[in-house]
C-alpha cells in the first residue's frame, strides 16, 4: 500500500506540472525547425496560446496537431516569442535543469577542450551553441562575466548565479548588458557586480604565453575578444620577420602575437582610446618593443598610408560587426569591400591578408565572393590558404547555424 502511494505522488505531480504549463500551438506545417531543435519561435509561427503566460514564464510548444515538441520560456515583448530549452516532456526549467545544462557547457571547455587553468580566459557558455539561448558566460581568471539577451533568463539570474557559483566558484560575477536589449526583450538590465568581489584593476589572462589585461567592467564585448584566440596563434606563425598591420586591434590581440613571433615591425590601429591604453599596457607587460599603436579611423588611415607608399607583408582586418539586421547587409558589404580594396594597396607582393568578419548575416561564401571581386579589380591573384572560424569554445550548434558568426580567411596575395 505504502509503495503504491509513493509511486503515485510523482506521477500526479508530473501530470499537474504538464497541465499547469501554458501551451503554445504552432500554425500548421511550422513544426519542423523545432523538431530539429532550433530554439527560436517567432510570433509569426504561432497559431494560438492556451492559458496566459507571463513574460518569462515556462510554456510548452505544441504542433498544430497537438503533439508536444519542447519546453521554453515565453516573452510577448520579444520577436522571439518562445525560446526553447528542453525537448523532454515534463522537464521543468528549474535550478536542476540549468545546473545540468551549464554543467555540460563547462564539461566541453574543461574536459574536451582543456581550456581551464590559472588566469585562463575562455567562453564558458555560448547561448544557443550550448542550448542556453540568450545567455553568455565568459571566464577571465577567477572572475566571470554574464550577459543576458533573453528576458526569461535574466529573470532567473539569481538562480543562474547560484549554479555558476556552485560549479565554478568564481571570486566575482559581473553583469554586462548588450546595447538595445531593453528594447528587444523588455529586460531592464544595468552593468554591475552580481556576486562576490569587484575585479581588480590588474585583472589579466594568459593566452598562449601572452599576458592580456582585461577590463571586464568597461572593456568592449565582455572585456576581450576570446573568439579570435586560435586565429591569432595561426596568423602569428606567418609573421616572423614581417611588417604587420593590425587594423582594428582593440587591446592588441593579433599585433601582440605577431610582435612576439618576431615580426620586424607591427602597427596597431583602433579608434578607441581605452582600447589603445590596454594595448599599450599589454605591449609593456609582455616586453614587446617592436610594436606601436595609433588612434585612427582605419578607413581614413589606410587611405593616408597608401598615399605615402607604405607597404606591409601581413595585414589583419578585424572590423566590428557591420550589420545587425538584413536591411543593413548591402551597406556592410560595401564597407568590407572598401576595406579590402584599401588593404590590397598596402599589401606588398606575396603578402598575407587576414579577412575577419563577425557579421553573422554575411556567410563565408559571400566573404569569398567579395574577396574574388576585389582580387579581380585590383588585378592580384589570391590564394585562399585557410578558411577559419572562432575558437572551439564558441561552437556552432548544427541545429542553429546562426551561431556560426565569425569567419576568418587567410590568403596569399600575389
Ligand atoms: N582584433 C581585435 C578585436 C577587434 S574588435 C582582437 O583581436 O582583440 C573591433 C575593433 O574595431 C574595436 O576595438 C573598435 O574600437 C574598433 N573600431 C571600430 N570602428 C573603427 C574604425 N572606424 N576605425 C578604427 N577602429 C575601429
Amino acid at each position: 500500500m505504502r509503495l503504491a502511494g509513493i509511486r503515485k505522488t510523482p506521477l500526479r505531480l508530473i501530470r499537474e506540472s504538464i497541465m499547469s504549463v501554458p501551451r503554445v500551438f504552432l500554425k500548421p506545417k511550422r513544426a519542423q525547425p523545432f523538431h530539429a531543435r532550433h530554439p527560436w519561435v517567432f510570433a509569426g509561427a504561432i497559431e494560438s496560446i492556451e492559458g496566459s503566460p507571463a513574460d518569462g514564464a515556462e510554456v510548452d510548444l505544441y504542433s498544430s496537431g497537438a503533439s508536444f515538441i519542447a519546453r521554453g520560456l515565453f516573452n510577448s515583448q520579444s520577436k522571439i516569442h518562445v525560446r526553447l530549452y528542453s525537448w523532454e516532456q515534463g522537464r521543468e526549467l528549474d535550478a536542476a535543469f540549468f545546473k545540468e545544462r551549464i554543467g555540460r557547457a563547462i564539461e566541453l571547455r574543461h574536459h574536451v577542450l582543456n581550456l581551464a587553468g590559472p588566469n585562463r580566459g575562455y567562453r564558458v557558455v555560448f547561448s544557443e551553441s550550448d542550448q542556453l539561448s540568450g545567455m553568455v558566460v565568459d571566464r577571465y581568471g577567477d572572475w566571470l562575466t554574464v550577459q543576458f539577451t533573453a528576458l526569461g533568463l535574466s529573470n532567473r539570474r539569481e538562480m543562474i548565479c547560484d549554479v555558476l557559483q556552485e560549479l565554478l566558484q568564481p571570486r566575482g560575477i559581473y553583469l554586462r548588458t548588450e546595447k538595445g536589449i531593453g528594447k528587444l526583450e523588455g529586460a531592464e538590465l544595468h552593468d554591475g557586480l552580481l556576486r562576490g568581489e569587484a575585479p581588480p584593476p590588474d585583472l589579466h589572462i594568459e593566452e598562449n604565453g601572452l599576458r592580456f589585461f582585461v577590463n571586464l567592467a568597461e572593456g568592449q564585448k565582455t572585456g576581450y575578444y576570446l573568439d579570435q584566440r586560435d586565429n591569432r596563434a595561426e596568423v602569428a606563425r606567418l609573421c616572423p620577420g614581417k611588417r604587420v598591420l593590425d587594423a582594428f586591434c582593440y587591446s592588441g590581440g593579433f599585433g601582440l602575437y605577431a610582435a612576439k613571433a618576431g615580426a620586424s615591425e607591427v602597427l596597431g590601429l583602433d579608434s578607441s582610446e581605452p582600447a589603445l591604453e590596454l594595448a599599450r599596457r599589454n605591449a609593456v607587460a609582455n616586453g614587446l618593443g617592436n610594436i606601436s599603436f595609433e588612434n585612427a579611423n582605419v578607413m581614413k588611415k589606410l587611405a593616408d598610408l597608401a598615399t605615402t607608399g607604405r607597404k606591409f607583408d601581413v595585414i589583419v582586418l578585424d572590423p566590428p560587426k557591420f550589420a545587425r539586421n538584413r536591411a543593413a547587409v548591402p551597406d556592410a558589404m560595401k564597407g568590407y569591400r572598401r576595406l579590402h580594396q584599401m588593404a590590397m594597396k598596402l599589401l606588398d607582393k606575396d603578402g598575407v591578408l587576414v579577412s575577419c568578419c563577425c557579421t553573422g548575416l554575411i556567410a563565408m561564401a559571400e566573404l569569398e565572393d567579395l574577396l574574388a571581386q576585389v582580387a579581380t579589380e585590383s588585378q592580384r591573384d589570391v590564394q585562399l590558404l585557410q578558411r577559419r572560424g572562432p575558437s572551439a569554445d564558441h561552437p556552432v550548434a548544427i541545429s542553429c547555424r546562426e551561431t556560426g558568426y565569425l569567419k576568418c580567411l587567410i590568403s596569399r596575395v600575389a
